[in-house]
């Protein structure tokens, strides 16, 4: 058959990018069926975004074992795939007695999983750690980390681009059905797609895909998360994330730096059956600032700098209980198809070694022969403001770009946009130059550079304005001219 691919990927999260990244280093035909129009619109840009040390997870539960693989092996990945990423430990502080029998069995779990670097720390060594929390003595995971959520979504997708794969955005899987031959068939808003094997890599949408394929049953629940980013100003004061004593099913709210000097706070834990309703409550800004100035007082109004939220997709049994990661091959209803539900935290701590663990199963169907030109390293795009002084003059001597700085506030250069713009993923929205750049990242949100940012697409992509998107279909920011000229 004409145009057959060997794997179609349904949806290109972190999950999806990963399996496709994973993919790729063998002989195959793979394409990507994204909905929106980048990688990183949902669960993938909407997170905490914290390498998680794999200690709150049920030992033998694939969420244990493939987030302890996930932490141990994130150091190697950032350098093959060149994004940001820091180990820089995080505390759980707790109070009472029972807050500190609750931390040493989450040790004793820890440790029962494989994951290292655990310790029980007293006041003294907390307020070494992080001078301001309020507590009076903490777990301590000093393997544990955080990265750019969207860097490293993008970095997998990038790098598997380079190995072959086709991504196709906009292309919403809306149907799929099978041939005589056991090719499958889907059915998407860009017209059909066929393929050998198919994978569900769709995040919220994971159920729906996999009623379509014909594996019915799966109850998955959102679990909605709000967050309060805070200004650069805060971000000196908090050298790693702080959390709660965690419950069974929650790590509860808390305060966490991020990659690039912010500090987040959140998020709290909503059941919701919305999954397209990402607005954030004043009611529940009030009560994260609330609950976590009771662990490090440095929240003001004053340092807010936007808001956002992220829903977690929970495969729950019929009593409502949370179940482990499911990644499947049901050969009697849906051969040939990798089934993924439920993929929530620790989802980007675990996204390669789910990945691995998809592929395997695979692989005991199907010999897969390697693709010998698969290059696991991937280069993304220099950091102008990371760069020392005699770095800097060097790069404005070799490109005069280099020399132009269009967002003030994160200090990104006409020569990152640019980069940005001629992505390898032909991404032309705003925010999908926002998320490789950090330009409408800063305190003004774009108030100075937007404008300068959809000249260049306009420029750079020949487009006329009325074409230029901020996000999603339907989110023009240019509707037309207000007034002729004469
Ligand atoms: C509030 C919150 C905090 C979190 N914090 C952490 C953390 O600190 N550490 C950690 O390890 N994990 C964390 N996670 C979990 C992690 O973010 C997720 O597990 C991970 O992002 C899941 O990636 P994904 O690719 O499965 O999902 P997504 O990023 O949602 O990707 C799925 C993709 O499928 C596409 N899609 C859906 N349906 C279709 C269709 N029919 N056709 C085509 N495309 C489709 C969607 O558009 C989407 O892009 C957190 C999650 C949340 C919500």
């Amino acid at each position: 058959m004409e145009n057959l691919y060997d794997v179609l990927v349904i949806g290109g999260g972190m999950i999806g990018s990963a399996v496709a990244r994973e993919l790729s280093r063998y002989d195959l035909r793979i394409g990507v069926l994204e909905k929106n129009l980048d990688v990183c619109y949902e669960t993938s840009g909407r997170n905490s975004a914290v390498v998680h040390g794999g200690f709150a997870y049920d030992t033998g539960s694939l969420k244990a074992r493939l987030c302890v693989e996930g932490n141990r092996m994130m150091g190697d990945l950032a350098k093959e795939l060149d994004f940001p990423f820091l180990r820089c430990g995080k505390v759980l502080v707790g109070n009472t007695k029972e807050d500190m029998e609750t931390l040493k069995r989450t040790m004793e779990q820890g440790e029962a999983n494989g994951a290292v670097g655990l310790e029980l720390i007293d006041e003294e060594r907390l307020h070494e750690l992080v001078p301001a929390v309020v507590g009076k003595f903490a777990m301590f995971s000093s393997r544990s980390g955080i990265l750019d959520p969207f860097q490293y979504t993008i970095a997998l997708a990038e790098n598997a681009c380079e190995n072959g794969v086709e991504y196709f955005f906009d292309s919403e899987v809306t149907g799929i059905g099978r041939d005589e031959e056991g090719n499958y068939h889907l059915a998407t808003t860009q017209g059909e797609f066929a393929c050998r094997w198919v994978v569900n890599a769709a995040g919220l949408g994971c159920k729906t895909i996999s009623d379509m394929l014909g594996i019915e049953g799966y109850r998955v629940i959102g679990s909605k998360g709000d967050y309060i980013i805070l200004d650069k100003r805060t971000g000196p004061l908090l050298p790693m994330p702080v959390y709660p004593v965690p419950s069974n099913t929650y790590m509860g709210i808390h305060v966490t730096n991020t990659i690039d000097g912010n500090v987040t706070i959140g998020p709290n834990a909503d059941m919701v059956s919305d999954f397209r309703y990402y607005g954030v409550p004043q009611e529940n800004m009030d009560y994260l600032a609330e609950s976590a100035s009771q662990l490090w007082p440095h929240i003001h109004k004053a340092d807010y700098i936007r808001n956002y939220s992220g829903i977690l997709p929970k495969w729950v049994d019929e009593q409502g209980v949370i179940q482990d990661f499911k990644i499947e091959i049901r050969d009697e209803l849906a051969p040939r198809a990798v089934n993924l539900v439920g993929i929530e935290s620790p989802g980007l701590t675990a996204a390669v070694p789910i990945a691995r663990y998809a592929i395997e199963q695979m692989k005991e169907r199907e010999e897969l022969r390697e693709n010998p030109a698969f290059n696991p390293c991937r280069k993304g795009i220099v950091r102008f403001e990371s760069l020392s002084t005699e770095e800097q003059e060097k790069l404005i001597r070799e490109n005069p770009d280099y020399g132009e700085v269009i967002c003030r506030c994160e200090k990104v250069t006409r020569a990152e946009l640019l980069q940005a713009i001629h992505n390898p993923l032909g991404v032309s929205t705003l925010v999908g130059i926002k998320y490789r750049t950090r330009s409408m990242m800063g305190r003004c949100q774009g108030g100075y550079c937007q404008m300068r940012l959809e000249q260049m697409i306009e420029e750079e992509l020949g487009k006329k304005e009325t074409e230029i998107l901020y996000a999603r279909q339907g989110s023009q920011v240019f509707f037309g001219k207000v007034r002729e000229e004469a």
